[in-house]
């Protein structure tokens, strides 16, 4: 991995043909202090957002001591990357035998479930294990999100109560997990989530040791720019507060986009114009799954030094010979861009670089550290619509 000052700098200097990943440890830093200092509770890293073992020291370094994983594969790398980490196994349905090897050979003792089945499976799997920390997730509305997460997971109101009592039986720490929807664009989200975990602990009446609020914290795009993270860990420490649960409960959350969406960007250069269509060489099936498949906007920048003159809005498409390798934007960038010109596709550490495959031979295989700021920061209170000038400020 080579390091530069910028991705301009890069690009001046290596006139890259294939596209680069760049990576930014200061700003994965950053987030990671931010959430272990502000807030109230614990925080586990959701590895699916950015698997990245580079990554996964980055955070530990910075205090992130837990991990949400989802796969035996995840369990297996972070157990081999972070020998010390705990590891929480918070997929709802797992294989018995991934249970087994998690439990077994990989100390894993907190597990999700959301029916009677998953429960059952974890006793078998762990032979009737003492240990355990079980967090019954419960369906909540994702309403409030871009991503909804609310058809797949999650018992049922109906259910919780009798899945609820089961489970303490079972465990050592009972908890209740919930997911509000990724890209969660107000607290709102949470506190509405946290009535409903109330209605759960009172119906139950059952003594709960964890509330884990889940992910959903939100990082900044175009069109989509939150309010500061600092409000959403007020309304769900308030929420939290008020639950009927002892003074010992233990508070959880469990953000993958919010620890890691600054930690990367992506730098591609184009290769045809098309009136008011750039065909550049990552797409749909490389870092821009997100911008193809659900329309997200990614901030983009032109790393050009030359004067940038009005704007006009650009779609892109994919170096695969595929017509769904097309990602609609709008992605403002100069009205002179052309063939040659690299732009800088900010945001992506989180769900980007992570979503890659090598389809049709194309996709960055190159990586850089970079020290420059990321495009967008939730954590330096830069929105995306203040850097686009202070971007082409810095290029001129
Ligand atoms: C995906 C996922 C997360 C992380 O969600 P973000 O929206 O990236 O914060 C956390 N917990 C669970 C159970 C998940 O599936």
């Amino acid at each position: 991995m080579h390091e530069h000052h910028s991705a301009l700098g890069l690009v001046r200097d290596l006139k890259p043909v294939e596209p680069v990943t760049l990576v930014r440890p200061h700003a994965a830093r950053r987030a990671a202090r931010f959430f272990a200092d502000h807030f109230p509770g614990k925080t586990l890293y959701a590895v699916k957002a950015n698997p990245s073992s580079d990554l996964l020291r980055v955070l530990w370094d910075s205090g992130v001591t837990h991990y949400d994983v989802a796969s035996i594969a995840e369990v297996r790398l972070v157990a081999r990357t972070l020998p010390e980490a705990v590891l929480c196994f918070m997929h709802p349905v797992k294989a018995e035998e991934a249970i087994s090897e998690a439990y077994w050979k990989h100390g894993v003792r907190t597990f999700s479930l959301d029916t009677m089945d998953e429960l059952e499976k974890i006793v078998r799997a762990t032979e009737g294990a003492s240990d355990l920390n079980l967090l019954v997730r419960i369906r909540v509305s994702s309403d409030h999100s871009k991503l909804s997460l609310a058809a797949k997971f999650g018992a049922e109101p109906d259910d919780v109560a009798e899945l609820l009592v089961a489970a303490r039986q079972a465990s050592d720490a009972l908890g209740i997990c919930f997911h509000v929807g990724s890209q969660a664009m107000t607290p709102h989200a949470y506190s509405s989530a946290l009535e409903r975990v109330r209605a759960a602990i009172v119906e139950a009446s059952v003594t709960v040791d964890i509330v884990d609020v889940g992910g959903g914290f939100p990082s900044s795009y175009p069109g989509m720019e939150p309010p500061p993270l600092a409000t959403y860990f007020d309304v769900i420490h308030r929420g939290f507060e008020s639950l009927p649960i002892s003074y010992s409960a233990e508070l959880w959350c469990e953000p993958g986009r919010a620890l890691c969406a600054e930690y990367s960007s992506l730098i591609v250069r184009v290769e045809k114009r098309r009136g008011d269509e750039l065909y550049i060489n990552d797409g749909a099936y490389g870092a821009l799954f997100d911008a193809a498949h659900v329309g997200w906007r990614f901030p983009v920048a032109l790393l050009r030094e030359s004067e940038a003159g009005s704007m006009t809005a650009f779609s892109f498409y994919g170096p695969t010979c595929d017509d769904l390798d097309h990602m609609a934007g709008p992605f403002l960038l100069p009205d002179d861009i052309d063939a040659g010109d690299y732009i800088e596709i900010g945001m992506l550490g989180a769900y980007g670089c992570a979503m890659r495959t090598r389809f049709n031979g194309f996709g960055a295989e190159d990586v850089a550290v970079v020290s420059d700021e990321p495009m967008v920061s939730l954590y330096t209170g830069q929105t995306a619509s203040e850097k686009r000038s202070a971007t082409v400020t810095k290029l001129y």
